[in-house]
């Protein structure tokens, strides 16, 4: 389904405007231009006055990102707002949330009405309209299990489209908005449907630990809220405190062949069965590979979580570069298995 937005609407726009505070890494880059619209109509707008022929970037916290120089050209940042209750029946929510809403604010919000399906991925940094671009995860559950549909503008047509969650083409930290249209829609929001009665996932480790013993009924998403939260809290730095981009590579998938034979050589090998091979764990690599808490320069892998890239201060993007090729090679040589980065590279 497609409609039209007429452009009514004015946006604030910065010119040579700062990023450093705008992306968790804390790399130092400047926009050209950053604009934040606050509506369809303000975004659309900003794409009818831009030039076609100069670059277009859109980023939401910056958590997710390695920017590595100046972005030349119009950056957008969404300010598009709003969280409500689309319709109801006797055991699911519809709800709708805007772009530029904050992601953990959505999860409280519909933690706290007792709605259920978002607790596990409580705490993720980040925009609502960043969320299925990479099909956000965590604790045994993915955006994909929740969405209903994506609202998307095109960025040459300024056209507004719904997308049902089986268009999306979810995969593993991917989405066609990733893929293959990377580049051609600008998300502006997402309908979710939700559970009236908790069914809560608490198959992952630490949440099985805590209330497996529990039955469904006695299982409330604000608990499983909490001790998300409890557990992030203590095995992840907070970028405000140590910036960092969360992991920094996914999980690569190998064939079953390729996992049995390393878990033949490697004991102890963190790994999960997957319909498409074997999920290794990234972090469980790293470590082995001798990088858990070693330094390049101003960066490292982190000393309590070897996924995790972080800026010890003044780093640039070279230096992030630099290390995330180390360890891919050190992975690489000792396990033969290819890491993916999982921050997208900017420009
Ligand atoms: C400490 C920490 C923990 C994290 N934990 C997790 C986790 O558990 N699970 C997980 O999945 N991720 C995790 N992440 C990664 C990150 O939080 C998510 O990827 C998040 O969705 C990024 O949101 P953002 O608004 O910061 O997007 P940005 O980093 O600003 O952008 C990321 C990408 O999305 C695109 N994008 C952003 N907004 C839009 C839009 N409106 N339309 C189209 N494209 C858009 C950008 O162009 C860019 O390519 C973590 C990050 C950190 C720092």
């Amino acid at each position: 389904m497609s409609e039209s937005v007429p452009p009514t609407h004015t946006f604030t726009q910065i010119d040579d405007a700062d990023l450093t505070g705008l992306n968790t890494l804390g790399l130092p880059a400047r926009a050209q231009r950053l604009a934040r619209p606050t509506t369809l109509d303000a975004l659309s707008q900003v794409l009818a006055e831009r030039n076609p022929a100069e670059p277009l970037f859109v980023i939401g916290e910056g958590s997710n990102l390695v920017i590595c120089s100046d972005l030349p050209g119009l950056t957008l940042s969404l300010a598009i707002d709003g969280m409500s209750l689309v319709k109801q029946d006797n055991t699911h929510v519809w709800v709708a949330a805007g772009a530029g809403v904050h992601w953990d604010d959505l999860v409280a919000w519909t933690v706290e009405q007792g709605w259920q399906g978002l607790e596990n991925l409580s705490l993720i940094p980040g925009t609502v309209g960043a969320a299925p671009f990479q099909n956000i995860g965590a604790y045994g559950v993915e955006l994909s299990q929740l969405l209903e549909q994506v609202t998307v503008m095109d960025v040459v047509t300024a056209q507004v489209t719904h997308f049902a969650g089986n268009e999306c083409e979810f995969a593993y930290r991917d989405s066609r908005f990733k893929s293959r249209d990377r580049g051609r829609y600008i998300i502006t929001g997402i309908e979710l449907r939700l559970n009236k009665m908790p069914q809560c996932n608490v198959s992952y480790g630490p949440l099985k630990a805590r209330f497996g013993h529990l039955s469904q009924a006695d299982i409330l998403p604000a608990a499983v809220r909490e001790h998300v939260i409890a557990v992030r809290q203590s095995k992840l730095p907070a970028p405000d405190v140590l910036a960092n981009a969360g992991s920094f590579f996914k999980n690569p998938v190998v064939t079953k062949e390729r996992g049995d034979a390393l878990k033949r050589r490697f004991a102890d090998l963190v790994a999960y069965t997957q319909p498409d091979g074997v999920k290794l764990a990234a972090g469980w690599l790293i470590e082995q590979a001798g990088w858990k808490g070693k330094r390049l320069g101003p960066v490292g892998m982190h000393s309590e979580q070897a996924l995790v890239l972080v800026n010890h201060g003044n780093a640039t993007s070279a230096d992030v570069i630099a290390l995330a090729e180390a360890v891919c090679a050190d992975v690489q040589e000792k396990f033969g298995v290819a890491l993916e980065q999982e921050p997208v590279l900017l420009p």
